[in-house]
């Protein structure tokens, strides 16, 4: 089983985010006591066919380092409390600007042995259009207190395509954060989110400001770059050392079912994927509110694990296929699917296309 947490608090919310986060400080407390609500009374609403051991526990945001060190790793207590949780991937995001070595220390004390830190880039100009709060120099020092605090496992988030960022940048940042230690790099291509600043400054007159063709460039030139470097391309933004990709998110695109706790978290128990409303407010005044949003049929399940098996370098097995040859055979005719041993797997064509290939599957 796997489980997700979600902490929505940012310092500040970045203009590009379209993520569920609010910047209001002074409803952390009452969170974390309906987080422990939550969490202290999931039985009553998990099947408690669920068995065993937690094999991956992701606690993502908002920003998870924004909060006290003491909240998350509380929360994280009250789920060893109620789950099997003993050998496994436990994940913290983390911001630059908020991260110390005392709070990374507690994280490791806590049993968090991953952490992936918003870096987004190395290159102040690109940070500053981005509005990011930390500049190169307090990315690389996150970096390095998570080191010291005992993370192995470091993974860093990149963006790309950016307006005034150059593809030379991109190289650079990459190899200075393998360098600094990172094991994994997940890699974003800016978009333009709905009800964002950004999308008030661009419209979607994005690619005025960056060609396309550059942005395709430095996409699969960094996924190039990386896999000469050894960290893997195994899914479409995320590229590793062998034994370092992410279990919590290959859970995901294998199809398994996962618990998620917190506000505007999504999850996915007994073919139901649920919500919690995206409201701190609410979800305080009532934790175990959930919104179904899909039963999924049994068709309707092999689908999803197709679409969802694509996003990874391995593909669709042919045993998985057998449910879907017309839509597969479609994608191969334009190029955008091949067959490889295991199964089918997008092409470097299909990976310009992803999005409009995922909607053939739902
Ligand atoms: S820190 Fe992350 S979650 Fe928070 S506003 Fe910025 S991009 Fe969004």
């Amino acid at each position: 089983m796997h489980i997700y947490v979600h902490i929505p608090f940012c310092a500040r919310k970045c203009p590009y985010c379209g993520f569920f986060s609010v910047t209001e400080a002074n409803g952390i407390p009452a969170y974390f006591e309906a987080l422990k609500k939550e969490i202290l009374e999931q039985p009553v609403i998990c099947s408690a066919e669920v068995e065993g051991d937690v094999e991956t526990v992701y606690f993502g945001g908002g920003t998870p380092s924004y909060v006290e060190a003491e909240y998350v790793c509380e929360a994280f207590r009250y789920l060893r409390e109620m789950f099997s949780i003993s050998e496994g991937e436990f994940t913290i995001e983390a911001n630059p600007n908020s991260l110390d070595e005392s709070k990374a220390r507690m994280y490791r004390e806590a049993g968090f042995n991953r952490i992936s830190i918003g870096v987004q880039s190395l290159h102040d100009d690109v940070l500053k259009t981005l509005g990011r709060l930390h500049d190169r120099q307090e990315a690389l020092d996150a970096i390095a207190c998570a080191k010291k605090a005992g993370f192995e496992n470091i993974s860093c988030d990149l963006i790309l395509g950016v307006p005034g960022q150059r593809e030379e940048d991109l190289y650079e940042d990459a190899q200075i954060l393998i360098d600094a230690g990172a094991k994994h790099i997940s890699m974003y291509s800016l978009m333009i989110e709905e009800g964002t600043p950004y999308e008030k400054l661009y419209g979607d007159r994005l690619d005025e400001f960056v060609d396309e063709d550059l942005e395709r460039r430095m996409y699969h030139g960094l996924r190039a770059f990386l896999a000469r470097k050894g960290l893997v391309p195994y899914e479409i933004s995320n590229c590793a050392y062998e034994g370092y990709e992410s279990r919590h998110n290959l859970s995901y695109w294998k199809g398994r079912e996962y618990y998620a706790f917190g506000a505007g978290a999504h999850g996915y128990l007994n073919s139901e994927r649920f919500a919690h409303p995206e409201s701190v407010e609410e979800y305080v005044s009532d934790p175990m509110k959930r919104i179904t949003e899909e039963v999924l049929s049994e068709e309707a399940k092999v689908k999803e694990k197709c679409m969802l098996a694509l996003r990874t370098s391995e593909g669709i097995s042919h045993e998985l296929a057998a449910g879907c040859m017309d839509i597969i055979n479609k994608n191969i005719g334009l190029g955008y699917l091949e067959e490889t041993a295991s199964g089918y797997a997008l092409t470097q064509k299909g990976l310009n296309f992803a999005n409009l290939i995922f909607i053939d599957f739902v």
